[in-house]
This record gives C-alpha cells, structure tokens and sequence, in this order.
C-alpha cells in the first residue's frame, strides 16, 4: 500500500489537513506501507516557499515521516505539456476562449434554465467546442485554456466499457472502489455512467491558460508517477473522481483505490479553509497544543 498527503502551499495547513494527512499517514503504516508528500503547486500566483516551509515544520511537529523525495508539482510542468500535447493531437481537447462572464451569460441563457454545477464548477456551455476545427494541430495554443471534449473521451476505446441494462435502453458505465465513503454515504463500487459525464459534468479544464495544466490532470499523473494505490483524501474530491477514471482511461494508468473520509467543519458545521487563520496548526502549535490535542480534537484515537 501507497498513499500521499497532496497539500497547496497557498496557505497554512489546518484541523482538516491535519486530519487527512494523520489518516493517510496511520493507514499506510498500519498496512506495512508508505506515505509519500506531493506539493501541489500548480498555482504559481498562490503558492508561497513559506508555506511551503511551514509545511514540513507542521507534518514533522506531528509525528509524520514522509518516505523518498518530496514531489512538486512545479518541477513537473513538462511533463504535463507533453500530455496535454497529446491530447491536442488526439483532438481530444479544444482551445477555449471563454471567461467566466462567458461562461455564465451561455450557460444560463434562458433556453437553458439555471446553470449546472458539477465537479470542476458551472458545466461548460460548449460554445468553443464548434470552433474546434479552426485550430492548428500542432502546438495547442499558450493563450487559451484547453478542456477535455467529454463527449468524444466517453466514446474512447476502454474508459466507458462496460453496458447495464436500464429501461430506456442501457448505459455504458465505468467504475472504481470506494473504501471509505463519499458525502451521501457512497461506498463501495461506484458506476457511473457516460451520459452523466457529458451532462452533469461536462467538458473540463486540461489547461488554465496561465498554467499549461490543471488540477485533475495533474493530480491523475502524479499519483500514477508516485506509485499511489490508495489516495485517500476528504470528501469534498468524491465527485471529482469520476473525472479522474476517466483521464485514467484515456491515459492507460492504473486507477488507485480510493478512500475519501468526513471533513472536519468549525462549531457553525462550515468545513475548514485555509484563510480561516484561527485554525491553523501553527496557531495551535503557538499556544502550546501537543500533537496528541490535535488528534483529540479531529477525533482520531490518540
Ligand atoms: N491539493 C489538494 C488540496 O489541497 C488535494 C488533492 C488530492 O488529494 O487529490 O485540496
């Protein structure tokens, strides 16, 4: 077994990471296995060297030993090209040129009631996706994000490959295993199916135009890269999965098992973040917490 704590250093570390990175670390080492740590630092305007630091200060103040080299995610920016690269070629993805505004005037035209929300934020409207053929197919475009045509990636051969009878003629679904539980208690094998990717989730972002990737892409490489069979990680990424499998499939790498646990909110039930610097580790640290008050108040067994 192989897991990963996988934070942004765009802020400090609270109750919540914590938490998820507590987790991780004693399921790995119950299991004889090793916990690994990846910066995600994608987000160049975001990411600070001081949270960073802090970082390691907090995770080592834990009690958590992290094994072989850190991974960064902005070490990695080739590679990450290289893929997107692909699947320009492929024609797998399009250039979009759309802004927020964008975006949102199409998607809630009227015709088109309020707009969808799924895993990667409002579903996209498709409106680049006619220009698709107006690109060159070389290099795809440095000024323009790039996004996934989900409609032509669930026709690939291998990502949806398995068909379930339904009363208004069948589905083709994929799947990946649950072990802990998403936030309506899923658990288990979960199938989903390719019309729900099309239709509630749309076609996401490969490429932020000022980033050359994007969160899912880089986290589906970079678990494959590191080996991590079991990413186990808060449940607000539940639905964000889905999107995962299927850039797995696309890509041909092995999908890990997943372990999504509960989120760790304040007394109003609101779930942590990072700007919330009350709560931070260092915080706690500062006032003179142990490690063991820590695990106390997220509920782990100290
Ligand atoms: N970097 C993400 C975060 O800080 C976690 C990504 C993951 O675990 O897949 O929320």
């Amino acid at each position: 077994m192989r897991t990963r704590f996988a934070p942004s250093p765009t802020g400090p570390l609270h109750l919540g990471h914590a938490y998820s990175a507590m987790l991780a670390h004693e399921m790995a080492r119950a299991a004889g296995g090793e916990f690994l740590l990846r910066i995600e630092d994608i987000d160049q305007s975001r990411a600070r060297p001081e949270w960073e630091e802090l970082i390691y200060e907090d995770l080592r103040w834990l009690g958590l030993s992290w094994d072989g080299p850190v991974m960064r995610q902005s070490e990695r920016l080739e590679i990450y090209r290289g893929i997107v690269g692909e699947f320009w070629i492929a024609l797998e993805a399009f250039a979009c040129t759309c802004n927020r505004k964008d975006i949102l005037a199409a998607a809630s035209a009227p015709q088109e009631g309020a707009p969808a929300f799924g895993p990667d934020g409002i579903v996209y409207p498709g409106t680049c996706r006619q220009n698709k053929s107006v690109w060159e197919r070389e290099d795809p475009p440095k000024d323009a994000a790039l996004r996934l045509d989900m409609g032509l990636a669930v026709t690939r051969d291998g990502v949806f490959d398995h068909r379930i009878d339904t009363p208004d003629g069948g589905r083709r679904v994929a799947h990946f295993l649950e072990t802990g539980a998403g936030p309506n208690g899923e658990t288990g094998q979960i199938t989903f199916t390719d019309r729900e990717m099309v239709e509630d989730v749309g076609d996401i972002v490969l490429a932020r135009r000022d980033m050359g990737t994007s969160y899912h892409l880089s986290v589906v490489l970079d678990d494959a890269d590191q080996g991590i069979t079991h990413v186990i990680r808060g449940e607000d990424l539940f639905e964000a999965t889905k999107i995962h499998v299927v850039l797995q499939r696309l890509l041909h790498l092995p999908t890990p098992i997943y372990h999504h646990h509960r989120l760790i909110r304040d007394e109003a039930g609101k779930r942590l973040a990072k700007r919330d610097d009350a709560r931070a580790i260092r915080t706690y640290r500062d006032e003179g917490a142990t490690p063991a008050d820590i695990r106390a108040m997220v509920g782990l067994a100290v």
